[in-house]
Order: structure tokens, then C-alpha cells, then sequence
């Protein structure tokens, strides 16, 4: 939390605090699948709420400005990077990993970070994949985004291409076939997209990832495990099933990263393995993702299945062991009821 925001949350309405230092940002559309209650789950992912200004977690607790050999770029695992083109999107989701990049404005990365970048992943032959992120690249104009595309592509070891947008699922009359076409061109690129309850899985957003897929574009989804909008066996089964109708596969379920000010939409370790456990028994091995933890500090993502040992330090602590097998702990708040 900044000093500011600090300041003000002394003396002012904390929902107003929240408004100022995470603006809300929302289209239509994705109102529009709203209904007027206080427990909604899309204005829930969307709208300022005073448990915001809420202390607990850190500004980048995966420590992606560390493991950045150029600014934009995340390089941690060796066969795939990250690329930050953007911190725009169309819905500023308040369980946002990035909150620290909204800032007060758009900005798009320039296109001399952009060629730094390029140029560090023609330099690194390892990297075989390049996750494009944001923000949303999607929102990127097609000429911007045509151009980065073609200029990653010339890139001889970047095999895949994947692009990460939740436009399917919060802007959907953007992917005309004429921009998945544009899209499509780059192939083999995967689209990874974000939907998190089935609220959001409307004709438009079906026509929209039938767009993707038809132009040759393979979509995955990850979801994050959101409290009061999918920690839920019922809520998720409807949504890896419609996902699976859409020809998305359901690739992760990811818990919430400890991030500064989304305090109030983490689920709990313990919670997410029952629940796991449950669909387990009720979906095809198609239509459940994986349970997915990225550990602080940069340990990485680990998978977490039922079966997966955590111990439980204390009512604020797990204990999980990383892939290298250290044990690492987790910041995992006993929820309150
Ligand atoms: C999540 C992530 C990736 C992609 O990981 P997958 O497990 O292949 O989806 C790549 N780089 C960074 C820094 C990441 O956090
Ligand atoms: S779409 Fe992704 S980057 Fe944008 S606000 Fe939501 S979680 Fe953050």
C-alpha cells in the first residue's frame, strides 16, 4: 500500500480509498451479465470494495520485477518468458495479480522495450514459448498488435506463441473473424483466456472462442479460485463443463497469489483440495484443470492436488513443499466465515 493511500485510509471511507487507489474499470458488457445484489460474482470480480485497504499481502509477491532481465520481460523458467505488453484491459479485475501496474493511465509498452525484449529472446535459445500478457494484449490496436506478433514469430526458437486475454470473456464483440484471422496468422499460438463463473459464458463469449478456435487458434482457460464467486463445487463443475462446450480446455485453477489488496477474494489452500477433490469425482479428466499454487519469492507454480502434504503452521501459514522440494511457506489466512 502506498504511503498515500495510507494517509487517506485514516481518515476517509475505506470504499473511497479503494475507488482511488484501484480505479474500477468495466465494460457494458460484462456489467450487463450483472444482477443487483451484494453477493453478485461478476460485480464482485469488478467493483471497489472497502476490504481493499486491507494491509496483508505484497505489492509483487511472485517477485516478477526480480526475475526481469529487461523491463517487461519475466524469465524464470528456462524453456518460456513472459512479456508484459500492456497494463490495459477491458475489466480491471480486483483479484488482479498485477495491481501494481494499473497506475492512473494506459500505457502500452514502447517499441524500443518491445525490441529489447525481442532481442533478448533471439538471444536465449532456450526459450521455446512466449506467454504475451498484460494487461490485455487483446486490447493492444490490431496494427500494434499484428506488428508484435510478426515480429515474435520471426523469432527461430520461439516454437509457440501464447497469448493471455480475458477479452472472450469481458469484451467479446472484439474478436470479429477478421481479427481472428489477424490472430490465427501467427500460429502455432495458443490463446489463454479467464473465465471464472459460468455467469460469464454467454452466446457472445461462445461465439467469440469459436471465432479463436476456427481460425486455428487452440484456447485454454485458467481460472482463479475466487471467494464468493467460485469457491464453489457446483459453480465450477457449470464452468469447466461450458468451458469444454466452447472448445476452451480448462487448463489451471489457480489459488489467488498473496497480492496486495485482494485479501478478501482468497479462497484457502485447504479449501481449494476439497474442492479439487469433489470435481475430481464429477468431470472428465478434459474438463478439470489443474489446481494450481505459484509460490512467493519466485518458487514457482506447483500443482496441488488433494493428495498434496500441507501442513498448517498457524491460523496465517502453510506449508507447501516447492518443486526442488524445500519447504516453503505460504501466506494462507484461515478464511473467516
Ligand atoms: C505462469 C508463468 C509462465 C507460464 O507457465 P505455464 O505453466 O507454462 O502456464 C511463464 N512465465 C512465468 C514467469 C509465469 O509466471
Ligand atoms: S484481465 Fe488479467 S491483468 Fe487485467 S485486471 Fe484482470 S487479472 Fe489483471
Amino acid at each position: 500500500m502506498s504511503e498515500a493511500l495510507r494517509d487517506v485510509a485514516r481518515d476517509k471511507d475505506a470504499r473511497a480509498v479503494a475507488e482511488r487507489e484501484y480505479p474500477m474499470v468495466a465494460t457494458q458488457y460484462y456489467l450487463s451479465l450483472a444482477r443487483p445484489e451484494a453477493t453478485d460474482p461478476i460485480l464482485h470480480q469488478c467493483l471497489p470494495d472497502e476490504a481493499e485497504v486491507d494491509q496483508t499481502g505484497q505489492d509483487d509477491p511472485l517477485a516478477e520485477e526480480r526475475d526481469s532481465p529487461v523491463p517487461g520481460l519475466v524469465h524464470r523458467y528456462p524453456d518460456r518468458a513472459l512479456l508484459v505488453v500492456t497494463n490495459r484491459c477491458a475489466v480491471r479485475c480486483r483479484h488482479c495479480l498485477r495491481k501494481r501496474i494499473w497506475g492512473d493511465r494506459a500505457v502500452d509498452m514502447t517499441d524500443d522495450r518491445f525490441e529489447a525484449a525481442a532481442r533478448y529472446l533471439e538471444e536465449t535459445p532456450s526459450i521455446r514459448e512466449v506467454l504475451v500478457s498484460g494487461g490485455d494484449p487483446f486490447l493492444l490496436s490490431n496494427e500494434t498488435l499484428a506488428h508484435r506478433l510478426e515480429r515474435l514469430r520471426r523469432i527461430p526458437n520461439l516454437e509457440i506463441l501464447r497469448v493471455g486475454t480475458r477479452v472472450p470473456a469481458v469484451l467479446p464483440s472484439r474478436i470479429t473473424a477478421e481479427f481472428a484471422a489477424l490472430v490465427g496468422a501467427y500460429r502455432p499460438l495458443w490463446v489463454d483466456t479467464q473465465f471464472n463463473h459460468p455467469r460469464e459464458l454467454t452466446d457472445a463469449a461462445q461465439t467469440a472462442c469459436e471465432q479463436l478456435t476456427r481460425a486455428g487458434v487452440p484456447m485454454v482457460n485458467q481460472s482463479v479460485l475466487l471467494r464468493g464467486v467460485n469457491d464453489d463445487v457446483e459453480v465450477l463443475e457449470r464452468l469447466f463443463r461450458g468451458l469444454l462446450r466452447f472448445g476452451v480446455k480448462p487448463y489451471y485453477l489457480f489459488h489467488g497469489d498473496p497480492v496486495l489488496g485482494t485479501l478478501h477474494v482468497r479462497t484457502g489452500v485447504e479449501r481449494g483440495q476439497h474442492i479439487m477433490e469433489r470435481l475430481r469425482a464429477r468431470l472428465s479428466g478434459l474438463a478439470l484443470p489443474t489446481f494450481v499454487i505459484d509460490l512467493p519469492d519466485g518458487g514457482g507454480k506447483i500443482a496441488v492436488t488433494p493428495e498434496t502434504p500441507v501442513r498448517r503452521r498457524d491460523q496465517n501459514t502453510v506449508e507447501l513443499l516447492s518443486v526442488d522440494g524445500r519447504s516453503i511457506r505460504y501466506p494462507d489466512p484461515v478464511a473467516k466465515p
